[in-house]
């Protein structure tokens, strides 16, 4: 089942046109993730899915309903949790009271609490530590946050922007590794990631960005398999 529809979208800034016709489409299940270069129009996409930005033209559809109008709100509601690039935590909150927060989106009703339990079975080193604040993370433990936060959410779509940025890689080991469980856990997940090798990893489809447009669209499996691809394509030899 298609739960993300994205049809020739452009966004733009003034003259800038960041974005020009990005078509792509996310089925229930799959973790796609978007590559490219700085400057390729990865956020724009991602800001324009989440409605944070404005579509110059083009749709995105939602469970096959246009929601290219939709206010960000309203699309969080409907299931699209969404971790910016600036992962977007309380500093001067607690970690307890950031994850229970996040629980306001619920539909009235909801186990709060329960939310919060599940999204800490995946980022245990952070249930130790729900009294302290935020400001005192590491930067992967923040990011662990940040996604921790999008679990109470409950989505059926989990949106990272960027997840990897500034983070060592023994860090990104564990993040990628709970990312990996979430994904065999059926979660769907739309990510962008500069850093490819991880990416190729995680996804079931690789959409190549660049000046705006989709240069070239790859299942990871194959680029693995293949050693010339691999070469080519990931720079792994
Ligand atoms: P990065 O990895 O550097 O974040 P990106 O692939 O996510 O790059 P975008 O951030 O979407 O790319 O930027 C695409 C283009 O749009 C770039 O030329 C960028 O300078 C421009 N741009 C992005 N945001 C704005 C803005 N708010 N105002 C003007 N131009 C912008």
């Amino acid at each position: 089942m298609t739960l993300l529809e994205v049809s020739d979208l452009r966004v733009s800034y003034g003259p800038i046109d960041a974005v020009k016709g990005v078509s792509l489409s996310v089925e229930r299940g799959d973790v796609v993730a978007i590559v490219g270069p700085n400057g390729a129009g990865k956020s724009s996409t991602m800001l324009a899915i989440q409605g944070l930005v404005r579509a110059r033209s083009g749709s995105v559809r939602w469970r096959g309903r246009d929601i290219t109008g939709w206010a960000p709100e309203r699309r969080a509601r409907a299931g699209i949790s969404f971790v910016p690039e600036s992962r977007g935590v309380f500093r001067t909150l607690s970690i307890g009271e950031n994850l229970r927060l996040a629980g306001c989106a619920l539909a009235k009703g909801a186990d709060v609490a329960e939310r919060v339990g599940l999204a800490l079975r995946h980022f245990p080193a952070l249930a130790d530590r729900l009294s302290e604040r935020a400001a005192v993370l590491s930067g992967g433990e923040c990011q662990q946050l940040a996604i921790g936060r999008a679990l109470v959410a409950a989505p059926d779509l989990l949106v990272l922007d960027e997840p990897s940025l500034g983070l060592a890689p023994v860090v990104l080991d564990e993040l990628f590794a709970a990312l990996a469980a979430l994904r065999d856990e059926g979660l769907t997940i739309l990510l962008v990631e500069q850093n490819v090798g991880r990416a190729v990893k995680l996804a079931d489809h690789l959409f190549s960005l660049r000046g705006g447009v989709i240069e070239r669209v790859d299942e990871p499996a194959e680029l693995l398999r293949d050693p010339a691809l691999r070469a080519r394509h990931l720079g792994m030899g």
